[in-house]
Order: C-alpha cells, then sequence, then structure tokens
C-alpha cells in the first residue's frame, strides 16, 4: 500500500497522466481509501486549472544586444 507521502509525490505525474497504469492504479486503490489524499489531490487538480487559464506572461522586452544580433545577422543574410 502506497503511503501519503509517496502519493502526494506523485500526484502531479498522476494529474498530468505520467504515470503507468499500474502506478494509477496504485494511486486510484490508495484515493479510494484516503479522503486526506482525495482533497490534496482535488485542490492540486484545481490549482492546475486555475494556473492554465492565468494568460501567458508577456514576451520579455527586446534589449539593444537582441537588437543589435538581429541587425548583423540580416546584414550578413543580405551580403551573402
Ligand atoms: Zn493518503
Amino acid at each position: 500500500m502506497l503511503t501519503c507521502k509517496e502519493q502526494v509525490a506523485r500526484s502531479s505525474d498522476y494529474l498530468d497522466g505520467q504515470l503507468s497504469f499500474r502506478q494509477r492504479l496504485i494511486q486510484r486503490h490508495h484515493l479510494l481509501f484516503c479522503p486526506n489524499c482525495r482533497r490534496f489531490l482535488r485542490q492540486m487538480r484545481l490549482m492546475q486549472a486555475t494556473l492554465r487559464k492565468m494568460p501567458e506572461p508577456p514576451l520579455p522586452p527586446v534589449t539593444d544586444i537582441d537588437a543589435l544580433a538581429e541587425r548583423l545577422a540580416a546584414e550578413r543574410k543580405s551580403n551573402a
């Protein structure tokens, strides 16, 4: 039987569908008998859903070095 600690350690893989069929069965078995881990998993799933709904972070501003590198690359291309 899985301990709660092991269950928690694997729960993110479980939610991501990264576990093997056997591992998933073991997780499910534990969840069946452990309300604590059920609650933990539900909160974790909720948090993941919330994170997915958040907008993408804005792109970092182009620094001068980036602009310079781009110009150099463009110049090299036009000279070739
Ligand atoms: Zn548990």
